[in-house]
């Protein structure tokens, strides 16, 4: 058997613009063993594509390709994954899945900062109203390690980065041995 991982894989996910990349900049410099992976740099890095979506002015990610070439790094452990898809890891490199959710008229005006086309900015809304993302993660991974957490204010971002740091302490606590 595999030895177990020493420290957990956490991964960030939410519909684009509630606030990922920021929450795990600042988890990555509170949890010093972890390594942060934000999946489209990786993915680019990596050139784990398989081609390329005109209407979305956007590289389609590989999974397989993708999959390939993370796995490794996350049997290692103490990855802080960063993607808005969460049901392409395996359940049992993952120990806890965080789901980022946004007010929609906040949402609207940070997909707007980024010059976000109307079409992509409605798209991005609809999935965040019908909460794709939760029941993706839902669907993938058992209920127990999915937590949703509000990410409209600074306030309560640096709640969410208290919350998982101090989920991760009890993490290795309770893997000591
Ligand atoms: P994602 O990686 O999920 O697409 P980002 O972390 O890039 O989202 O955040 C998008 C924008 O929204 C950034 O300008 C960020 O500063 C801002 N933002 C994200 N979350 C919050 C929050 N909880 N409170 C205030 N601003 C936030
Ligand atoms: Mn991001």
């Amino acid at each position: 058997m595999l030895p177990r991982r020493l420290n957990p894989n956490v991964l960030v996910s939410g519909t684009p613009g509630t606030g990922k990349s920021t929450t795990c900049e600042l988890l990555q410099r509170r949890l010093k063993d972890a390594t942060y992976y934000n999946i489209s740099d990786f993915a680019r890095e990596h050139n784990c594509y398989s081609g390329y979506d005109e209407g979305r002015k956007s590289h389609i990610v590989d999974e397989d390709l993708l999959l390939d070439e993370l796995e490794p790094l996350l049997r290692k452990g103490g990855a802080i994954v960063d993607w808005h898809v969460n049901d392409v890891f395996p359940e049992r490199l993952i120990d806890l899945v965080v789901v980022l959710r946004c007010d929609n008229s906040t949402l609207y005006d940070r997909l707007q900062m980024r010059k976000y086309h109307d079409a992509k900015i409605q798209e991005n809304l609809d999935a965040e109203i019908m909460g794709v993302v939760m029941q993706d993660a839902l669907d993938s991974y058992a209920q127990e390690i999915v937590v949703e957490l509000r990410s409209d204010t600074a306030d309560e971002m640096d709640e969410n980065v208290d919350r998982i740091v101090a989920w991760t302490e009890n993490w290795l606590k309770q893997h000591k041995d």
